[in-house]
């Protein structure tokens, strides 16, 4: 666990804020879970220096980070006794709307509803529309495979994520998304950080009996609304394991991972056109329950 003293040298080198006294660590203690810990320290980084910076402190005083948006989730998966890194003050910024390709780029510190507002005039938004759209932010979205009311038209934050950039545990930045096989292939090539997760992937993946095993013990697929434990299933049904199939995208995997595997600095995201202003109601007239 750091030292206080520790915690007010890291201060000195950020550009954002860190607090480690107890009214603010006591804030940022729990979520909208009954879950509370307190974190040793809450940090609000600035830009992705920053992020590294605090990625390289937590690695040499051995403690765990904890990334944070708006903190609406409901089971604890922003609390813990690491170092509290909310993003939602800083890295806000809508980076890039692109309307004829209907995709969007965002820092995760971006609110839903503020994107989608934005998104109107253009005809577009995005889909998934999780309940707590006036707070939650796409960067906890994806950290919790969100989804909405609607999510059998419009899915989860996972079908509509289409790269990640993030920081791994060594400070390297990575660009997770949609790759070739090929491409797959090249990236087993080398020794960083990144070409490492490539290789532990594959390992696992290419294995007969953890293919066998991982298609005996996860949830049947046709349920559409699960977030348990990691998606490795639905990288096993992306090429190069599973021939003819959709492109390799680590990002299947980081959505839902709840900020455990690489900390987001900025996400693409697919967009979908507006619904129709008007709605048609049909109203089926039946006899009985058995009958309908
Ligand atoms: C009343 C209520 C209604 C809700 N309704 C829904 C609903 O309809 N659908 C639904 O899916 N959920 C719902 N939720 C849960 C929650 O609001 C959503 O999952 C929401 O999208 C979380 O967003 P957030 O910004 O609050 O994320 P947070 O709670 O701050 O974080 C969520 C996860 O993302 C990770 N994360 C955040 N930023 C990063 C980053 N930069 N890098 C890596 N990981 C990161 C965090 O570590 C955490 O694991 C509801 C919650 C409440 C209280």
């Amino acid at each position: 666990m750091p030292k206080r003293e520790d915690l007010l040298e890291l201060k000195k080198e950020l550009e954002g804020d860190l607090y480690c006294d107890d009214a603010s660590r006591l804030m940022y203690a729990t979520d909208a879970s009954a879950y509370r810990e307190m974190p040793v320290a809450v940090t609000r980084p600035k830009n992705n220096d920053d992020i590294k910076k605090i990625i390289a402190f937590a690695r040499q005083h051995k403690t765990s980070l904890i990334p944070r948006t708006a903190g609406t989730s409901l089971a604890g998966q922003v609390v813990g006794s690491g170092i509290v890194v909310d993003v939602s003050k800083y890295m806000t910024q809508i980076i890039e709307i692109n309307e004829k390709g209907k995709w969007v780029r965002v820092q995760p510190g971006v609110i839903l509803d503020e994107l989608n507002k934005i998104l109107e005039p253009k005809g577009l938004f995005f889909g998934p529309e999780t309940s707590t759209s006036s707070r939650c932010m796409i960067g906890g979205m994806v950290g919790n495979n969100s989804c909405g009311a609607h999510s059998i038209v419009y899915g989860s934050t996972r079908d509509h994520t289409l790269y990640v950039k993030a920081i791994l545990s060594d400070g390297s930045a990575a660009e997770f998304g949609q790759i070739t096989a090929e491409e797959f292939h090249n990236k087993l090539q080398g020794d960083s950080l990144e070409n490492r997760i490539y290789k532990n992937v594959y390992e696992i993946l290419n294995s007969p009996v953890n293919q066998q095993e991982i298609i005996r013990q996860y949830p049947d697929k046709s349920l559409k609304r699960r977030n348990t434990g990691y998606a490795i299933d639905l990288l096993l049904d992306c090429e190069p394991f599973t021939k003819d199939a959709v492109p390799f995208n680590f990002c299947r995997l980081i959505a839902g991972s709840e900020g455990t595997l690489a900390f987001i600095t900025e996400i693409k995201l697919n967009l979908v056109p507006l619904p129709p202003k008007e709605k048609v109601l049909v109203c089926v007239h039946l006899n009985s329950a058995h009958e309908a």
